[in-house]
């Protein structure tokens, strides 16, 4: 099992945002998880990887008992993940946004920048050589001088999830990467997340775009009020009377 969460639960002071969720991911798998808005998918993600303490439960991540283990090892752990909104520097060039991130997760200390050391030099040639394999990845090397602002917003969720691959994970959490695109980009995306899962890398995807999702998916976990309602196959989970009552029932999701 790469990881396993037991009656994970988060509380924000009255509230509960995550119910006693008891979850297993497997190496290579697609996994999605779907609910309305609040269900408490994007605090899955933040308590999987470290972002925020829980307040109960356990999580272990290939075997290690992860529980109460501080955000930065989480990011060394093997969890990499995209966030709801994408975090982009838009003035400056495709190249760069993956330059600045890799940087920010190798070694590379403000002062070895200012007085160009011999490690901040050969760092510099890592992250670049780092940079081009995953432009090349997520089919973005056409146009790596142009300002992020400039590409598509498809071309930016690409780029979001290669930030994401910056750190060579074992397990990528995606937060709704095809909101915001329409139905043809959504299957190019949808093609970037296969490659990815073919490259050996285990994909945890928060996604509202049912369709795509059902495509994609080996597993499905739904979500409501924080408490899990559901797991199981694309075709289990829609036909799943709970599901479709809180959940699929929705004309917006069809
Ligand atoms: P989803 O991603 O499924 O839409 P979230 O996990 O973002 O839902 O939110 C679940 C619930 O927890 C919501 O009611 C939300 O308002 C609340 N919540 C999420 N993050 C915080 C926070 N940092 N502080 C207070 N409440 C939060
Ligand atoms: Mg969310």
């Amino acid at each position: 099992m790469l990881l396993k969460t037991e009656a994970l639960t988060k509380n924000f002071g009255g509230l509960t945002a995550l119910n006693k969720v008891t979850f297993e991911i497997k190496e290579g798998e697609i996994v999605a998880i779907i609910g309305p808005n609040g269900a408490g998918k994007s605090t899955f993600f933040n308590l999987i990887s470290g972002f925020y303490p829980s307040c109960s439960g356990r999580i272990s991540f290939m075997g290690k008992d992860m529980t109460g283990t501080p955000t930065h090892e989480f990011a060394c752990s093997g969890i990499g993940r995209t966030f709801q909104t994408t975090n982009l520097f838009t003035d400056s060039t495709v190249l760069d946004n993956l330059i600045i991130g890799y940087r920010s997760k190798t070694k590379m200390g403000m002062l070895d920048a200012i007085f160009n050391t011999k490690r901040a030099r050969r760092d510099e040639g890592a992250s670049r050589e780092k940079a081009g394999e995953i432009l090349e990845f997520i089919g973005l090397t056409e146009v790596k001088n142009q300002p992020v602002g400039n590409i598509s917003q498809e071309a930016a969720k690409r780029l979001a999830i290669g930030l994401a691959l910056v750190t060579e994970p074992r397990l990528l959490l995606l937060d709704e990467p095809a909101a915001g695109i329409n139905h043809g980009e959504t299957s190019e995306l949808a093609n970037l997340i296969q490659k990815i899962r073919q490259a050996g890398i285990t994909v945890c995807l928060i996604e509202h775009k049912v369709q795509m999702v059902m495509n994609l998916a080996d597993r499905i976990m739904v979500l409501n009020y924080g408490t899990k309602i559901a797991e199981g196959t694309p075709k289990d989970i829609s036909n799943n009377d709970r599901v479709i009552e809180a959940y699929l029932g929705g004309a917006e999701h069809a």
